[in-house]
């Protein structure tokens, strides 16, 4: 037994025999280690051979769930045949390459043009500071960024996301400004897992994370699905999480997903 798998109970294990098997992952800081610059960010060769066995075997549903873009967040993970749901869970890849927005948000869209356009010259005037917009969400990073800057850069970012009924959500080294419409990883999941039969009698259900967005899927599946089996990354194994399992890495990720391609091979 691995290390990563010396954290799951025989009784956890056996929730994950079931079939359908959704297995649902977010993407930085869990299948790809953290990076200064997140155009930087890649999943290590073994991790993307046993994605691809997982996503062949029968029965089996991979699916990405990220803050990224769902396009960028595929790109990264560069696996055929997977689900991808990016910014939190405004759109879905399907596996076969298909974008799926939902249509409620289109109004949306203006209002976060709107405050790219507003964000643009604060954002540029902090060093090390970078605006992503990803069309339905926009990012502001601030890994790279002075850390006396980054309290004033949060309080403007707020400060135009309100201004423009906007509501500004944080993560790791980055804030982001969203629609206030009720969509995150927490909604992501359960719509997935609904789609993919993973809430099914006898279907098994995981979804592992790292960062404090991923707390809504770990409370939202749990709620959902008592037998939902929740892991959480945490380098530091001290914050505190919904989930119900943690592991350090993303090696250590990986070696679950080892265990999990192997026990249904
Ligand atoms: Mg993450």
């Amino acid at each position: 037994m691995s290390d990563a798998n010396a954290a799951l109970t025989p009784e956890i294990e056996e929730r994950l025999n079931g079939s359908p098997l959704i297995v649902m992952l977010d993407v930085d800081g869990t299948l790809a280690p953290i990076v200064s610059r997140p155009e930087d960010a890649s999943v290590a060769p073994e991790t993307r051979a046993v994605l691809e066995r997982l996503v062949a075997a029968k029965d089996v549903h991979v699916i990405l769930v990220s803050g990224r873009g769902a396009e960028d967040a595929r790109d990264i993970v560069r696996v055929g045949g997977v689900w991808t749901v990016g910014n939190h869970g405004f759109e879905t890849v399907t596996p076969k390459g298909e974008l799926e927005t939902d249509p409620d948000l289109a109004d949306q869209s203006a209002a976060i043009a709107q405050a790219a356009r507003e964000l643009e010259p604060i954002v540029a005037a902090v060093q090390g500071a970078k605006l992503e917009n990803k069309r339905w969400t926009l990012s502001v990073h601030y890994r790279l960024a002075a850390r006396d800057a980054v309290p004033p850069l949060r309080a403007e970012v707020e400060r135009v996301a309100l201004g423009l009924r906007l509501r500004m959500t944080d993560g790791k080294e980055i804030v982001e400004v969203r629609p206030i419409a009720h969509v995150d990883k927490g909604t992501a999941v359960v719509l997935m897992g609904e789609r993919l039969h993973g809430f099914a009698d006898g279907a098994s259900i995981v979804f592992v994370g790292d960062d404090r967005t991923d707390e809504d899927a770990f409370r939202s599946l749990r709620a959902r699905a008592p037998r939902a089996v929740t892991i959480r990354v945490d380098e530091s194994g001290e914050d505190e999480s919904a989930a119900e399992v943690t592991v350090r890495d993303p090696a250590a990720v990986h070696e679950f997903l080892e265990w999990l391609a192997s026990h249904r091979g």
